[in-house]
């Protein structure tokens, strides 16, 4: 069968690209591995953080920007609630780089923040306890993104605009020449014009193996879980998302939605594993729980009791910058890999950004800090 554009890996990134190329016309297929959203990549757990005076850096935040506008677009597009304006809170010690960041994003992009002193936070929120060199800088206008549901509304929205998404088809073998791609799954051979790869913590063996791009990605497992929570104080309504940076790790963290407990994870550190083994499950790697207890007895020390974690993977690579490109040799190839662990948010825009890629080599947002380039 001949398509003008086939995409490998219909998860965040990828399902969004469907959309955007279907839109515009693109006759269009999706491969999965599984039936996304899934629990078998780096999308589950029902939520995900945006923020928009970004710590990472002050680069990311058009893009940011991008993104929410293209979430209240498909809002509007699919009459669901995707994204609750929580706020977050960003906590870390003054002076830091990650504090700095936060602040000089939101004062070149005019993004509304109330930074706070330990006292002032836990005036607001009495369930947060920080160490007197801390701030907060809360953001009012970010908040949270219902992650699988995201991922649902762009597959409706893709196949209502004719894309076709098969499912549980993992890509064996690419073969490039030079006016098409051809792509095997265990049963069909598909043609096109042009190749999206956008497959999360397998992209680093499927860029090396199939399309000899060795890149430095990995994949890295990840835990998170659900606390018990008074829903007086710790509901969406009454409580923020939060990302902190202590000496300990970086953590971060979602209100109660729909009475399910506070939910806290660690962004840094984890195990590099091999995606396609089964990863030991939550609270039998040693320090798992520990972890997650440690910070809450420190920072959040009304929360004890623990109801169920989970596991999850990063897609990594070694300066956490995702990469949004064309392949090198291949000009009808975009890649987007390297997520690191941030990089849900973005999904919406890095779904335009790839359609744009494609269609005519270039996007409207600098793409250059995501560039192939820098390795
Ligand atoms: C616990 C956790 C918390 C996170 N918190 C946040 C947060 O608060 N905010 C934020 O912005 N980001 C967050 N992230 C990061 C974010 O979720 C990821 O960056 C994002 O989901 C990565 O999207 P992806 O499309 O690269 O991968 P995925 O969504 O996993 O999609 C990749 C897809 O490719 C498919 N695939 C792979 N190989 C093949 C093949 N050979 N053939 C066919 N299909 C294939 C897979 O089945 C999968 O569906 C978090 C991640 C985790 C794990």
């Amino acid at each position: 069968m001949n398509f003008d554009v086939i995409i490998i890996g219909a998860g965040s990134m990828g399902m969004a690209a469907g959309y955007f190329l279907a839109k515009s016309g693109k006759k269009t297929l999706l491969l999965d591995s599984f039936n996304p959203p899934h629990n078998k990549g780096s999308h589950h757990g029902e939520t995900r953080i945006i923020r928009h005076a970004y710590a990472e850096g002050e680069e990311y935040v058009p893009f940011v920007l991008r993104a929410q506008e293209l979430w209240t677009d498909l809002e509007q597009a699919t009459g669901k609630q995707l994204f609750l304006q929580t706020g977050v809170l960003n906590v870390g010690e003054e002076g830091s780089e990650f504090i700095r960041n936060i602040i000089s994003s939101s004062e070149k992009y005019s993004l509304p923040l109330d930074i706070m002193n330990a006292e002032e936070v836990y005036q607001r929120w009495p369930g947060i306890t920080l160490p007197g060199d801390y701030v907060g800088c809360f953001e009012p206008a970010s908040g949270i993104l219902k992650s699988e549901e995201c991922i649902q509304a762009y597959k409706e929205l893709a196949e209502s605009h004719g894309a076709t998404i098969l499912t549980n088809s993992r890509v064996q073998d690419i073969s490039v020449l030079a006016d098409r791609v051809i792509i095997k799954t265990d049963e069909e051979t598909f043609y096109s014009d042009a190749l999206v790869v956008s497959a999360g913590s397998w992209s680093g063996e499927l860029l090396s193996t199939m399309l000899d791009l060795d890149l430095p990605l990995t994949a890295v497992r990840k835990t998170f879980a659900w606390f018990d929570a008074d829903e007086n104080s710790y509901n969406h309504e009454q409580f923020p998302a939060f990302n902190f940076e202590t000496p300990e790790g970086i953590y971060y963290g979602f209100p109660s939605t729909d009475g399910c407990g506070l939910k806290v994870g660690r962004h840094d550190g984890g195990d590099e594993i091999n995606p396609d083994e089964s990863m030991q499950e939550f609270g039998e790697v040693a320090g798992d729980k520990e972890d997650l207890r440690q910070f809450l007895n420190g920072y959040l020390p009304e929360i004890q009791q623990l109801k169920y974690g989970k596991i999850c993977m990063y897609p990594m690579i070694p300066d956490e910058k995702f990469i949004i490109d064309l392949h090198p040799k291949y000009p009808n190839i975009a890649i987007a890999a390297g997520f690191s662990g941030h990089g849900f948010k973005f999904s919406s825009a890095v779904g335009q950004a790839l359609s744009n890629l494609i269609i005519s080599g270039k996007n409207d947002i600098d793409l250059s800090h995501f560039s192939l380039k820098r390795f």
